[in-house]
């Protein structure tokens, strides 16, 4: 018999129908004359009622029938008389798959921790939440290729593997085919990559960018979309040192038509997620996060706050003034904290607020300088509950500048050469930004923690499955 899936079950079309359903026990409760469970297969949030006669499997059968269990159920779809659901399934056959001893399945009844959740990632699918936000993140990710193919951009892939350190903030994981413990090393405790396999030190990628950049030159409109790597040895609820990047590089595009750009596409992806999934959001709301809803509309609602660095420190040093407390200081040059983000965007401006012209000390060496020779084409958007969510910039074009730039900032012209050539052959105004998907999630599913929005998260001591 061909199974349905439970999300199609719910619609009722086949109401009076005998139907197959497959899934797994969410709860389990009864008494001697009807035995009621709730299945659940991962398609939608939502559980369907079977109801059993106790009689319908031999007794010690029936017992193993508990939270966890998968069940292939055989029975006709008929009306609810229980409130919350119009249907459910009067079970005519179980055959029960595998069962899950409640004495070791961590997963129980009673709702559990995130903390404890992470600790067995391997299962935590298996809950509403992580049901909840592991089909919001697929959705979220056909949200971002929709967009940019309607756009005209092409899906470009950026190696894994490189040479080059893009943001040259020395984070990146080394990749080598020698035995660490065999090399040789020189008194300093050295080794000498050169006999490695690729005659070259090489590392995971921070960012897909220049590679990118390349592609832009060529195909007019790009993007990257996959993993990224940072040795990130920080602690935060905002920082995974494996994490997925949306990178846009667009040829012909300047500072004002990316923040356009940046403002336009993140709001088409809220805008996705209320669309395509309601169901899920107004769960993770009900449980986390009152304000979610309200705060995804919001976003949508105004046009994104526009200003400079210089203005934004103006802000906060005049909130300052006014006795308002940060942890980090305040002044002109300093890399703005979260919490000064947040107060910007969530007791200033409210609204998202997309923030230009930085200091070049604190961006990195391929953001276009301005004509004040202190203050780079970068553009960050900051959102509510996160800060950062989007780094940007036009990028420099003209050759001799960013040679003398990347000099400035100790980037070896050896090891972008290929990246130069770019302004060497044909050079363009160009302009793009990366996306942090984990940080859109976060904002989408309104959880705290980043470490609960991607399947295996990677932070320090945390990479054992
Ligand atoms: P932050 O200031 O939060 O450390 P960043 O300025 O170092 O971020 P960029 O190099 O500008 O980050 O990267 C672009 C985007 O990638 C960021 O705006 C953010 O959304 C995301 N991002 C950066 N680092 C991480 C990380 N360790 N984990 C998850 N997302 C990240
Ligand atoms: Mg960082
Ligand atoms: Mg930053
Ligand atoms: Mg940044």
């Amino acid at each position: 018999m061909k199974r349905t899936k439970i999300i199609d079950l719910l619609k009722g079309e086949l109401l009076g129908e005998k139907v197959n359903i497959k899934g797994w026990v969410r709860t389990r409760r009864g008494n001697k004359a009807v035995t009621f469970i709730a299945l659940n297969d991962g398609s939608t949030i939502h559980n369907v009622q079977v109801v059993a006669d106790p009689d319908l499997l031999p007794s010690e059968e029936m017992t193993r029938i508990t939270t966890g269990a998968c069940l292939n159920v055989i029975g006709k779809l008929v009306e609810s008389q229980g409130s919350g659901q119009n249907v459910e399934v009067q079970a005519e056959s179980i055959e029960i798959y595998g069962t899950a001893d409640p004495q070791t399945y961590p997963l129980q009844k009673k709702g559990h921790s995130l903390e404890f959740l992470r600790e067995i990632a391997h299962l935590r699918p298996r809950t509403n939440t992580f049901g909840a936000i592991f089909r919001i993140r697929h959705n979220m990710a056909i949200a971002i290729h929709t967009y940019f193919h309607e756009h005209g951009f092409v899906y470009f892939n950026s190696p894994l593997i490189t040479g080059s350190d893009c943001e040259g903030a020395g984070q990146m994981f080394q990749v080598t085919t020698l035995d660490l413990n065999k090399v040789p090393k020189d008194k300093d405790g050295n080794v000498d990559y050169s006999e490695d396999f690729f005659g070259k030190h090489t590392a995971l990628t921070v960012s897909g960018q220049l590679e990118g950049e390349m592609a832009a030159m060529a195909l007019g409109a790009i993007y990257t979309f996959g993993p990224t790597f940072r040795a990130e040895n920080s602690n935060t609820p905002r920082h995974l040192a494996e994490f997925w990047m949306i990178e846009p590089e667009v040829a012909f595009l300047e500072i004002e038509e990316n923040m356009d750009l940046a403002e336009d596409f993140i709001k088409f992806c809220v805008q996705w997620a209320l669309d395509h999934c309601m169901d899920d959001i107004s769960f993770l709301s009900e449980h986390f996060d009152k304000e979610l809803i309200d705060r995804l509309r919001f976003v949508l609602d105004k046009p994104f706050k526009r200003l400079t660095y210089t203005e934004g420190i103006q802000v906060l040093e005049d909130a300052i003034k006014q006795g308002r407390k940060f942890e980090f200081p305040v002044y002109w040059g300093a890399d703005l904290a979260s919490e000064h983000e947040r107060y910007l965007v969530e007791e200033y401006f409210k609204r998202p607020v997309i923030m230009t012209d930085y200091p070049k000390e604190i961006k990195s060496f391929y953001m276009k300088i301005n004509d004040d020779d202190k203050t780079v084409r970068g553009m960050d958007v900051l959102f509510p509950k996160i800060g950062e969510i989007i780094g940007g910039s036009e990028r420099e074009w003209n050759y001799d500048k960013l040679v003398k730039r990347a000099n400035e900032m100790g980037v070896p012209e050896k090891d972008i050469w290929w990246y130069l050539d770019s302004r060497r052959y044909g050079t363009a105004p160009h302009s793009g930004f990366g996306l942090g998907f984990e940080r859109l999630l976060l904002f989408v599913t309104g959880m705290s923690n980043i470490r609960d929005v991607i399947p295996f998260p990677r932070t320090p001591n945390n990479a054992e499955f």
